[in-house]
Order: C-alpha cells, then sequence, then structure tokens
C-alpha cells in the first residue's frame, strides 16, 4: 500500500475494549509504533514509562475517550477497477475503506478484464502499492472469465500470495465445474469462496419472494437460489476436505446448512453483509435501487436467524460487499438497476448503532472481533485483526459517542448508491493507521457532521 507514510507514532490515553468471562471492560492504554509495527504496548501504571520509549521526532497522538481497536478486515468488495473507474477505482475504494476503519480488503474479480490469470493478480498487486492506502487482498476467479466452465491456475495464484478464489457475481453452476474446483483447492490449499445462486432458480429475479415483490410486481427469486447451492457445496467441502466460504449468506435455511456441517467437522464458514442484518424487503417502500442487491434483502424471519448465526458462531464475519455503481446506473429502478451498494464507510456506525445500541442483539466486543480478529482468523490471514506486539499496525481510533448524519459528505467513494444516506449514527471513526501509517484522520470540515 502507498498511503500513509511509516513513522514513529505514540498513541496515548486510548481505550481497548477487553473482555474476560463475557464481562467487557476498559482498559487504558499507550501504545507505540514504529518502522510499521506495534512496538510497544503500555497498559495501567506501565504507562508512566511510555515517553523513555520514543525520540523526540515521534508524532503523539491524544486517543483520550478513544476506543482502539484492530482496523477492519473487509473479505469482500469490488474495487470496480481495471475496466468500470467511473463507479471506483483502487485509489477511492481503499480510501473509502479507510475512512471505514479497514485496513485490508479483499478485491473481488469481476472487473472488466476478468482478474483471471496471475498476471492480473500481479497488476491488482501492483496498482494497490502505487495507490492504494490499504492492504488489498486480490481474490482472482475460479474459472476463466468466471463462465463458469474452465477452472484457473490455482497454483500459481497461490505463489502469488493469494488466499481465496471466487466467481463473484454468480455462483458456478455446473457440479461437474466444482468438482474440478475443489479437487484443484485440494491439492493447492486455496478457500473457495462461493456466490452461492444457481441460476436456473434465481434468473430474471430482482427481489426476495415478498412483500415488495408483490407491491412492485417484479420477479423474484427465493431462498433456494441460495440454500441449493450452499447445501451442494458443503457435500463438496465435506468429500475433500477442502475449505468453503459462503459469501454473503442471506437465508435461515442456508445458515442451518452451514450450522449442520460445521457441527461435522466440515471446514466451512460464512459472511454476512451490514445490510442483509439491518434490512428486510419490508424496508423496501419505492422503487428505490439503492434497496436492490444480490442476494435481495430477505425477510425478518431471515434477518433473525442470520443474527442467532452470528452469535452462535456458525457466521464467521462481516463483510460489506462494497459495490459501487453510478448514480445514472442505479436511477433506472428496482427493475433495470444493477444489483449492488456500497457499504465500507458505513459498515461499523450502522452495526454499531442498529444491533448494538438500538436492538441490543450484539455486544461492541462481538461486532469488533467479527470485524477483525475472526475475519483474520478464517483466512489464515497471520498476525492481522488483532492489537498485539510485533504485529503490523493495523488500528482505528473510534469515537463511540459522536453522533453524526451519514450524508454524501462521509463518502470518499466515487459512488453513493447507500439506502442509508440520511441517518443517524453513532461510532465515528476518528482515525485508521494501515501499517504504521495514517491513511484517515478526521479533518476539520468534517467537523460539521457532529451534531455533539
Ligand atoms: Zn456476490
Amino acid at each position: 500500500m502507498a498511503g500513509g507514510q511509516a513513522e514513529e507514532i505514540l498513541i496515548k490515553n486510548a481505550q481497548i475494549l477487553e473482555v474476560s468471562s463475557s464481562l467487557e471492560s476498559i482498559v487504558l492504554v499507550d501504545l507505540i509504533i514504529k518502522d510499521h509495527f506495534i512496538a510497544n504496548i503500555f497498559k495501567g501504571k506501565e504507562r508512566r514509562n511510555r515517553y523513555e520509549q520514543i525520540t523526540p521526532q515521534a508524532k503523539i497522538i491524544d486517543a483520550s475517550n478513544l476506543l482502539l481497536a484492530a482496523g477492519f478486515i473487509d473479505m469482500h468488495v469490488h474495487l470496480r477497477e481495471p475496466g468500470f473507474e467511473a463507479k471506483e477505482t483502487i485509489a477511492s475504494g481503499t480510501k473509502a475503506a479507510a475512512r471505514g476503519g479497514f485496513t485490508t480488503i479483499a478485491a473481488m474479480p469481476n472487473t472488466r478484464p476478468v482478474i483471471d490469470s496471475v498476471e492480473m493478480v500481479s497488476w491488482i498487486q501492483k496498482r494497490a502499492q502505487e495507490v492504494g492506502v490499504v492492504r488489498v487482498l486480490p481474490i482472482p476467479a475460479m474459472t476463466i472469465g468466471s463462465a463458469g466452465e474452465e477452472v484457473g491456475d490455482f497454483a500459481a495464484y497461490l505463489a502469488a500470495g493469494v488466499v481465496g478464489v471466487t466467481d463473484d457475481g454468480r455462483g458456478v453452476e455446473k457440479k461437474s465445474v466444482m468438482e474440478s474446483i475443489f479437487k484443484k483447492a485440494q491439492e493447492c490449499g486455496l478457500i473457495i469462496m462461493q456466490h452461492s445462486e444457481m441460476h436456473q432458480l434465481s434468473a430474471g429475479g430482482v427481489v426476495n419472494q415478498g412483500k415488495a415483490a408483490e407491491r412492485f410486481k417484479l420477479p423474484v427469486q427465493g431462498n433456494e437460489a441460495e440454500y441449493k447451492m450452499v447445501e451442494r457445496d458443503a457435500d463438496l467441502a465435506e468429500k475433500y476436505g477442502v475449505h468453503l466460504h459462503i459469501q454473503h449468506i442471506s437465508t435461515k435455511e442456508s445458515v442451518e446448512i452451514v450450522r449442520q456441517y460445521k457441527k461435522r467437522g466440515v471446514k466451512i464458514s460464512a459472511e454476512v453483509t451490514p445490510h442483509h442484518l439491518t434490512l428486510t424487503d419490508a424496508d423496501i417502500v419505492s422503487d428505490d435501487a439503492n434497496y436492490k442487491m444480490n442476494p435481495p434483502l430477505r425477510t425478518e424471519e431471515d434477518r433473525q436467524a442470520l443474527i442467532v448465526g452470528l452469535l452462535d458462531g456458525t457466521i464467521d464475519c462481516i463483510a460489506t460487499d462494497h459495490a459501487p455503481h453510478t448514480a445514472l446506473e442505479k436511477s433506472q429502478g428496482l427493475l433495470k438497476s444493477p444489483f449492488g451498494i456500497i457499504g465500507l464507510e458505513s459498515a461499523f456506525p450502522l452495526l454499531y448503532t442498529e444491533l448494538v445500541l438500538k436492538q441490543k442483539v450484539l455486544s461492541l466486543s462481538m461486532l469488533l472481533h467479527k470485524m477483525s480478529t475472526q475475519v483474520a482468523e478464517t483466512f489464515s490471514l497471520s498476525q492481522l485483526g488483532r492489537i498485539s506486539l510485533g504485529a503490523p499496525a493495523d488500528l482505528v481510533l473510534i469515537n463511540l459517542d459522536r453522533e453524526f448524519t451519514f450524508d454524501k459528505s462521509q463518502l470518499s467513494s466515487l459512488s453513493s448508491n447507500t439506502p442509508y444516506l440520511g441517518s443517524y449514527f453513532f461510532g465515528k471513526i476518528m482515525m485508521t493507521i494501515a501499517n504504521g501509517g495514517i491513511v484517515w484522520e478526521r479533518r476539520d470540515s468534517d467537523v460539521n457532521n457532529f451534531i455533539a
């Protein structure tokens, strides 16, 4: 990553959340960053000695009343470059990530051309080095052109440092092709990340089978389009002993399948989006394409199952599926507009406000865990997702008490396709440090957005 110059930084008086026997407590810490890494952590009384450990050139950040957490990791982001630079670029998308507190993001391959060769993977890595401000993990396609036929060169991907493969945007329909993918993944240990959608069951469907479909007379895609594929692939994961990761899980049936296979010891994990955790198809009250995403918003029963799944460990992580589209593209209503909404800048404040503060279904520590530590564990991203000595300094400072209006001034993304504009959120990201450099810092122009 390019942005954020590595320097010596002392973060003082920060609050970190510690959990013991399910009780959350705040501990005051001072933390020193040197040469990209966390060099010292002082807790409580140890903090007296902190100045002996830094040089006069060190930058000192007073983090009084701010929560210090491990930088967030999002394994599902559409950066749109190359090919769709009007929607987003690697530069703007990583800036949006930094603004949302993310320090590592995985780039989906459905660009133009599709990322389906080791040359394309290297191109993304190089471009991210040059213009990106956070760590970018390219996730190449499972099949050439994501066409669902010819399996890509997994061994070459692995050698290039890739962690997983996906044809996101569509699911691999043919079972025979999926078998070849599992066999290849078994040889080299890549994680299979599947956008679970049986096209023959979902074709043409733009919303869930339910209220919005009736109201606006729209073609539907039901729950089975998702869970039939989850079921098929979970069987294959068991057969081949390969790690299968279910992308943007959205139905109660899929949650139950993942739960059962996990119980049997199958290597299967799942991610859920902030929008599927906070909205249902009953929230679609006008022909507004900012409520159109794939998989579609489901019912309240599904949403509740997702929350239970997150709490009981069936669902491992939160991923935004940040999917930027231009205003023009999204102006065509539910039927004609492309699928997807942006999510990087709103993810934490939205989930903190809705699920932790208002609905009280999730603890703050659980939310942080599902956005950082557990994501790193699920994808074996060693050293990431935790605040520990010697780890890369990927950190976020959050003001939990600051209420702000989530409007366009809060976006670094080139697109603004989100149904959350105008919402009031708590949990403002004040600073993001990626690989030891400051990549996002609240500026004065931003103050207008504070109500307090
Ligand atoms: Zn997808």
